[in-house]
C-alpha cells in the first residue's frame, strides 16, 4: 500500500469512528430525552396518587368541612346552601310543567307531563342548544332575553299538544347551575359565576327575577315556581324514582352535590322549621379543598391562570370542563423535553384546545396502533407522525388524570354518606360512638343518583369512581349503596318541583342522621 492508500484507510476510519460516535452520541441524547419523558410520568403518577389511604383522608375532610359549613357562614370553604326545597315530589304530582336548565355548556328548555301515582311521568319533551359564547360574558339583559326567546319558541311550537289551554298560565321550575344564596324556593341571588360565564351586571341579582322580567317582555305567562341549583333538580328526579334517594351530584361541565339534611343540624340557620324536618342542602362542592388533596404543578398553573384563582378547588381537579386542560399541560411538558412534537409553541400552547371528550377517546382507543390517538392529535394539535411509544404515553396521562378525578369524586360521595350516617361508620355527627355491628345492621338502602356527560358519557371516568366508592366503604356496606346515573334530572327535576311547589306535602326523608 502507498503512502496515499494508507492516508486514505487511516481517514476513513478516524470519519467512520465520527460517525459511529455521532449516532451513539446522539442515541445516548435521544434515550437521555425518553427517560426526561418517562420522568414527567412518572412524576405525575405521583402527584396523583389516590391510594386508599389518601381518599380516606379526603373522605373524612369532606365530612368535617360539611359540618363547618352548617356550623357558620363563612366557616368553610363549602357554602353549604339552603334550598329551601323541604319537599321532594313523591309522584302524586299531576298536570303540565315546564323547564328550564342554565348549566354551562347547553341550554335545555323542557315540558313534562305528569300523570299523578299511576302513570307517573307520561311523557317529556327536552330541546338543547349551546348557549352562543358572546352571551356568556356579555349582560344579563341579553343572556336571559335569549332565553326568554328560545322558550317562547318551544312554547309556540307545542301547538295543542301540552294539553293546556293556551291563555292559561304556565308554571315553570328553573334550573340555574351557579352559586345562588336562595331567598326562598323560588328566588335567589347569584353569589358568583363559574364555569367560564363572566357578566358582570348579574352577581348579586334575583335570578329568578331577571328571568321573569324577561319571560314577560317576550310576552309569555309563564311563573317561575322554583329556581334550584342542577344537583338540586338531579334529587329531585331521583327521589321521585326512588325515596331511597338521599344525594345528588353532578359531574358535567362542572361539578356539585346536594343532600337531605336535618334541619336542626343546619345550625347556622337556628330556628328553621320545615314541615318534613328536613331540607335540601345544595353543598356547593365544586370549591371544596383540603390538604389532602393531591394537587400537582399543572392543577397549580391552571388555577393561576384561570379567571377564577383560588376558587372552586375541587371543580378544577374533577370535571369535564378541566380535565381535557390539564392533559394538555402534561403533553406540552412532554414537548418541551421530546423533539418529536414539532412546534410546540404551536396549538398545544392554546388553553382548552383539547376537550375532555377528546381525551376520553384517546384513554378508549383500543386499537393495537392507536389510530384514534393519533388522529386527534393530528386534528386538534396539529402534531403529526408521532410515534407509537409517545402516543402509548399520552394515553397513561389521560388515564391517570381521569383517574384521580373519578377517585376524588367518589371520596366527596362517600363524605356525604359519612356526614350524614350512611357509610357503616356512625356518622360524624353522632357524638356517640357504636360498635361497628350495630352500625351495619342500622345502614339502610342508599340511592345516589349521578348526573352529567363526563359520568354518563365517559365509561372509563364511570368504572373507576364505582370501583373507588365500594373500595372506601368495603364490600358490606357497599352493598347497600346504589349509585345511579340519570338524564335530564336537573330539567324533568326542576319541573318536578314546580308541580311539588304547587301541591306540597311532606315527603323529603329526614331520618338520615344518625
Ligand atoms: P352541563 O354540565 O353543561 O350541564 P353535561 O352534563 O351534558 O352539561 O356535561 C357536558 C360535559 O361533560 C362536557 O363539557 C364534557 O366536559 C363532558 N363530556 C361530555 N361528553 C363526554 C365524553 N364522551 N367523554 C368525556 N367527557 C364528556
Ligand atoms: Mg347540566
Amino acid at each position: 500500500m502507498g503512502k496515499v492508500g494508507f492516508g486514505l484507510a487511516v481517514g476513513c476510519a478516524v470519519a467512520s469512528c465520527a460517525i459511529a460516535a455521532t449516532l451513539v452520541s446522539r442515541r445516548v441524547k435521544s434515550r437521555r430525552k425518553w427517560n426526561r419523558v418517562v420522568g414527567v410520568l412518572r412524576e405525575l403518577e405521583e402527584g396523583c396518587s389516590t391510594s386508599i389511604g389518601r381518599l380516606r383522608q379526603v373522605v373524612d375532610a369532606m365530612a368535617v368541612e360539611m359540618h363547618a359549613g352548617l356550623a357558620s357562614e363563612g366557616g368553610s370553604k363549602l357554602k353549604m346552601l339552603l334550598t329551601f326545597v323541604d319537599n321532594l315530589p313523591d309522584g302524586n304530582e299531576k298536570g303540565t310543567y315546564y323547564a328550564l336548565d342554565l348549566g354551562g355548556t347547553n341550554f335545555r328548555v323542557l315540558r313534562v307531563q305528569l300523570g299523578g301515582k299511576e302513570s307517573r311521568i307520561i311523557g317529556h319533551e327536552v330541546e338543547r342548544q349551546p348557549i352562543p359564547q358572546h352571551l356568556m360574558t356579555s349582560t344579563s339583559e341579553d343572556l336571559f332575553d335569549f332565553i326568554a326567546s328560545a322558550v317562547k319558541e318551544f312554547v309556540v311550537r307545542e301547538g295543542d299538544n301540552s294539553g293546556l289551554q293556551l291563555d292559561r298560565r304556565r308554571e315553570l321550575g328553573c334550573t340555574f347551575s351557579f352559586p345562588m344564596k336562595q331567598l326562598s324556593v323560588s328566588s335567589g341571588l347569584l353569589i358568583k359565576w363559574t364555569k367560564g360565564f363572566a357578566i358582570k351586571d348579574m352577581v348579586g341579582k334575583d335570578v329568578a327575577e331577571c328571568l321573569q322580567q324577561a319571560l314577560a317582555k317576550g310576552g309569555l305567562d309563564m311563573r317561575v315556581a322554583t329556581l334550584v341549583n342542577d344537583s338540586v333538580g338531579a334529587l329531585a328526579l331521583g327521589h321521585y324514582d326512588d325515596e331511597d334517594t338521599v344525594a345528588a351530584v353532578i359531574i358535567g361541565t362542572g361539578s356539585n352535590a346536594c343532600y337531605v339534611e336535618r334541619t336542626d343540624a343546619i345550625i347556622k340557620c337556628q330556628g328553621l322549621l320545615t314541615n318534613s324536618g328536613g331540607m335540601v342542602v345544595n353543598m356547593e362542592w365544586g370549591n371544596f379543598w383540603s390538604s389532602h388533596l393531591p394537587r400537582t404543578s399543572y392543577d397549580m398553573d391552571l388555577d393561576a391562570e384561570s379567571p377564577n384563582p383560588n376558587d372552586m378547588g375541587f371543580e378544577k381537579m374533577i370535571s369535564g370542563m378541566y380535565l381535557g386542560d390539564i392533559v394538555r399541560r402534561v403533553i406540552l411538558r412532554m414537548a418541551q423535553e421530546l423533539d418529536v412534537f414539532g412546534d410546540v409553541a404551536s396549538k398545544l400552547s392554546e388553553p382548552f384546545i383539547l376537550r375532555t371528550p377528546l381525551i376520553a377517546a384517546m384513554h378508549e382507543d383500543e386499537s393495537p396502533d392507536l389510530v384514534e390517538v393519533s388522529r386527534i392529535l393530528k386534528d386538534t394539535l396539529g402534531i403529526n407522525d408521532i410515534p407509537l411509544k409517545v402516543r402509548k404515553l399520552i394515553v397513561r396521562v389521560c388515564d391517570v388524570v381521569t383517574r384521580r378525578a373519578a377517585r376524588l369524586a367518589a371520596a366527596g360521595i362517600v363524605g356525604i354518606l359519612k356526614k350524614i350516617g350512611r357509610d357503616g361508620s356512625g356518622g360524624v355527627a353522632s357524638g356517640r360512638s357504636k360498635s361497628v355491628g350495630e352500625s351495619l345492621s342500622k345502614i339502610r338502602r342508599t340511592v345516589v343518583v349521578i348526573e352529567g356527560g363526563l359520568y354518563s358519557n365517559y365509561e372509563m371516568f364511570r368504572e373507576y369512581l364505582d370501583e373507588a366508592v365500594a373500595e372506601i366503604l368495603g364490600e358490606e356496606v357497599a352493598q347497600h349503596v346504589v349509585l345511579k346515573v340519570i338524564e335530564d334530572g336537573s330539567g324533568i327535576g326542576a319541573a318536578l318541583l314546580a308541580a311539588a311547589a304547587s301541591h306540597p306535602s311532606t315527603s323529603v326523608a329526614h331520618d338520615n342522621v344518625t
